[in-house]
């Protein structure tokens, strides 16, 4: 596999229902519609990505109410809020270690699968002063369209 190849997410049907029971939360068709639009790709999309992604089927939903029930999702752990350059919180079924490349250009967010990433050693005297949990590392550049892009763009100049 290619390091940063797309990688259907981990998260199963089934791993949402047994989360939400765990954590007393109803099993609504609104939360389980936004949950399979965020599991079902992998380009870490935006609150209204997923909302553009559902409003057509479910009919009557609210924006805030994505909003609100991604970030519940964020909270009990099934899914993640990635960081990246832009303002807008991208969200992510993917729960697994992982790690994300930036497009500078077009913003979109790849995967980055490498084992040698996931066992990162840092100074003990880290531990002193703060307890991590989890990490994920980001990295910023150009994807191939947006080398394609200004590749060609070059030519014709
Ligand atoms: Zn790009
Ligand atoms: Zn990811």
């Amino acid at each position: 596999m290619k390091p940063f190849e797309h990688k259907k997410t981990v998260n199963s049907g089934k791993e949402f229902e047994s989360a939400c029971r765990r954590q007393g939360l109803a099993l609504t068709i609104q939360r389980r519609a936004i949950y399979e639009a965020l599991a079902s790709r992998s380009d870490h999309p935006t609150a209204d990505q997923v909302f553009d992604a559902i409003s057509e089927r479910l009919k009557g939903v609210s924006r805030t109410t994505v909003y609100r029930v991604l970030e519940t999702f964020v909270g009990i752990g099934i899914a993640k809020k990635i960081s990246n350059p832009e303002s807008k919180a991208r969200f992510d079924a993917d729960t697994s270690r992982h790690h994300h490349l930036t497009c500078l250009a077009c913003g979109c967010v790849l995967d980055m699968h490498a084992a040698n990433l996931n066992n990162l050693q840092w100074p003990t005297a880290i531990n002193n002063e703060f307890e991590i949990i989890d990490y994920s590392i980001t990295f910023t550049g150009y994807c191939s369209d947006c080398r394609k892009r200004t590749a060609t763009d070059d030519q014709h100049a």
